[in-house]
């Protein structure tokens, strides 16, 4: 029970009722998003990099007012004023080009933990002995020799 504990200690089960399908769709975003900044932030797309970094930064602005509006019925103003100040200060980075490889990385590794969470997610609505999988997991890697013992 080790290992499926660890796992949960680090991507819980979330309180939501997901179903394969929605979870499968769900992975495909997030990897797409992960993708997205990997690809075309850091210019593998040809597309400017500069025009990427501000429709993601629209987009996530987007999401954070649309996460305050669903938690209340009155529009907050105060709230979106906050929200509208942080990206403006990310979108003048942006045009000043002062936003870093590490700050991307970071954008990145963010999304790697949707990519993850979703994937733990995933896993835990099969009916099946993860514990007993994970170990299996562990043992090829170590016989592929990708991975020392434990
Ligand atoms: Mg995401």
């Amino acid at each position: 029970m080790r290992l499926v504990e660890d796992l949960q200690m680090v991507f819980p089960k979330l309180d939501l009722t997901p179903t394969i399908e929605s979870t499968m769709i769900k992975l495909a975003e997030e990897v797409g998003e992960c993708s997205e900044i990997v690809g075309k932030v850091r210019g593998m797309s040809g597309e400017d990099r500069k025009s990427v970094l501000l429709k993601l930064l629209s987009r996530d602005m987007g999401r954070e007012i649309a996460e305050v509006m669903s938690r209340q019925v009155e529009i907050e103003a105060d709230a979106l004023t906050a929200i509208t100040q942080k990206y403006q200060k990310l979108r003048d980075r942006v045009q000043a080009q002062e936003l870093g490889d590490q700050e991307i990385q970071a954008r990145i590794a963010r999304e790697l933990l949707d990519v993850m969470q979703t994937c733990a997610t995933f896993m835990y609505q099969l009916d099946v002995d993860l514990d007993k999988l994970l170990e299996e997991h562990q043992e090829k890697l170590i016989r592929r020799g990708y991975l020392k013992q434990i």
